[in-house]
């Protein structure tokens, strides 16, 4: 049986860099994967699907259902250690569906929680244009511009409440203030992830 951590956040959250964070610091009890990370991986092989994906990450869209979903039913059964945190999932109502019929059919998979890394979209613009600004040529993401940034804000919003809501009946959303220093987003989050495992 895998615990289950799926992590919310509009862009420039800071929830892939929090979680990464977390799990290194306890390697033999969790891992995490990005939704993100994993598809810029699979564009940078170069594959047929990694072109597919490519064309929705450029434009800030999301990529098809069966994609996502097959990404990360991939990633948590390839986990090799029983605690799990994905972020950047559910992103929409319909992913926010899929994913529970897959969890109730699914035994191996507890949802242990979702958790929200909020931020104010004036800080997460902040953020996100200031990464592209750092960016050395050539090394930024196709993604990080302000009309895309844009769009992305957007596709984050429209769901949001239906997912809040969702997620709070179950009595599993627990919400993190992400506009605090890094070290006391990820201490917030660390404690609550340990205290859901042990
Ligand atoms: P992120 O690194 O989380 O900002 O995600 C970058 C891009 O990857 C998004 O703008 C989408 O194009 C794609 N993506 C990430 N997560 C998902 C998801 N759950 N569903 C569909 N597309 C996604």
């Amino acid at each position: 049986m895998k615990k289950l951590f799926l992590i919310i956040g509009a862009p420039g959250s800071g929830k892939t860099t929090d979680a990464s964070l977390i799990a290194e610091k306890h390697p033999e009890q969790l891992v995490h994967y990005s939704t993100g990370d994993m598809l810029r991986a699979e564009v940078k092989s170069g594959s047929e699907l990694g072109k597919e994906i490519e064309s929705y990450i450029s434009r800030g869209a999301l990529v098809p259902l069966n994609i996502i979903v097959d990404t990360i039913v991939s990633a948590i059964n390839h986990a090799p250690v029983p605690n799990v945190l994905i972020d950047g999932y559910p992103r929409s109502v319909e992913q926010m569906e899929a994913f529970d019929t897959i969890v109730a059919d699914e035994k191996e998979i507890d949802l242990t929680a979702v958790i929200e890394v909020r931020v104010s979209e004036a800080v997460a613009r902040e953020r996100i244009l200031g990464r592209a600004a750092e960016a050395a040529p050539g090394e930024g993401r196709s993604d990080d511009n302000e009309a895309v940034f844009n769009d992305r804000m957007t596709i984050y919003t429209e769901p949001l409440e239906a997912i809040q809501n969702f997620y709070t009946d179950k009595g599993l959303l627990h919400v993190i203030d992400g506009e605090r220093t890094l070290e006391e987003v990820v201490a917030d989050m660390d404690t609550f992830v340990l205290s859901k495992i042990q």
